[in-house]
């Protein structure tokens, strides 16, 4: 609704709009005062190698752990952390988190997702090799994902950026891959350790001959440049058998394990295989 203020200036008003910025401005002030007061909260979920159903690595993911609103999941405030700039103390914090919690679990892999923003914008690799420092975490038990996005938006910082990590002896990872406007000339340009197959491809294995082509295609295609592929969103025992058969190197989603807090982590590594995977290939 637009409507005339009186003196000769016509404002526009949506009152969704402003009610979407104070909502937004409110959440800002909160998040930020999470960050500090520690109410976000870091889950880890298993992967583990397609072939011999052993735990390889987790992946931190944040939530929020509201005081009224109770758990609050990643994309209701990635985005607005991501708008206000809080994204790179959050991001440092989760890093942070993760590398302290890694310490618990030797042999394992951690992955961490690192937004557009924390790596065109900011110097990701000081935070990186700092909290490495501190936590005395080996950089190659470090997986920095990062999705199509960031190569798309800014091709020449992109590839600066995944250099200076790699040089740093940490893995990279193309998260999402298949979603955006995925091109294979983006993985002969950039040099990455690992490659995650998004999630909508393995929902519609069983039913879309496409799916399970794309998917065929994407892992020899990976494995043929020598990355480490990786299965997201694995809910069946189908799916399990397919992409094993695929050559598929290692697999993630609710099957195996959701994200969990750090202590059921340390239980999973006393006893390293899934049972979901042991059933599937027993
Ligand atoms: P992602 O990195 O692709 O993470 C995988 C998401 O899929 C997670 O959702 C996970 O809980 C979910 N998932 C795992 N297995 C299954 C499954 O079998 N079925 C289904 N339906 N979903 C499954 P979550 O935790 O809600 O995170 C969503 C996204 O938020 C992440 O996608 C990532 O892009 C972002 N995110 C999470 N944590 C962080 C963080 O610390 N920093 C940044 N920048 N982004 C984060
Ligand atoms: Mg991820
Ligand atoms: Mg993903
Ligand atoms: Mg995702």
């Amino acid at each position: 609704v637009a409507k005339s203020s009186g003196r000769g200036r016509v404002t526009v008003y949506d009152a969704d709009l402003e009610k979407d910025s104070r909502h937004r401005r409110f959440i800002e002030r909160e998040l930020r005062a999470a960050i500090l007061t520690g109410e976000l909260l870091v889950e880890y979920q298993p992967v583990y190698a397609a072939t011999d159903n052993v735990l390889t690595g987790v992946e931190a993911l944040v939530r929020w752990r509201h005081a009224l609103r109770g758990v609050i999941p990643p994309s209701d405030f990635i985005p607005i952390a991501e708008e206000t700039g809080l994204i790179h103390k959050l991001g440092a914090a989760v890093l942070e988190r993760a590398c302290e919690d890694a310490r618990r679990w030797p042999g394992l892999t951690v992955a961490v997702n690192l937004s557009p923003i924390q790596v065109l914008k900011g110097d990701i690799e000081s935070t990186v090799k700092r909290i490495l420092q501190a936590t005395e975490v080996a950089p190659e038990r470090l997986v920095l994902e990062i999705t199509e996005g960031v190569l798309i938006e800014d091709p020449e910082m992109a590839l600066a950026v995944i250099n200076r990590l790699r040089a740093l002896g940490c893995r990279v990872a193309l998260d999402d891959f298949g979603t955006g406007y995925s091109s294979f000339g983006y993985l002969k340009r950039f040099t990455f350790d690992k490659l995650k197959i998004d999630q909508s491809f393995v929902r519609d294995l069983a039913d879309s001959a496409d799916s399970a082509m794309i998917v065929h295609a994407i892992v020899s295609l990976a494995r043929g440049l020598g990355m480490t592929v990786v299965a997201e969103g694995v809910e069946t025992p189908e799916q399990v058998r397919f992409l094993q058969a695929s050559g598929c190197h290692e697999l993630q989603g609710y099957l195996l394990g959701r994200p969990m807090r750090a202590t059921a982590i340390d239980h999973l590594v006393t006893g390293a295989k899934s049972p979901a995977l042991v059933s599937v290939c027993a």
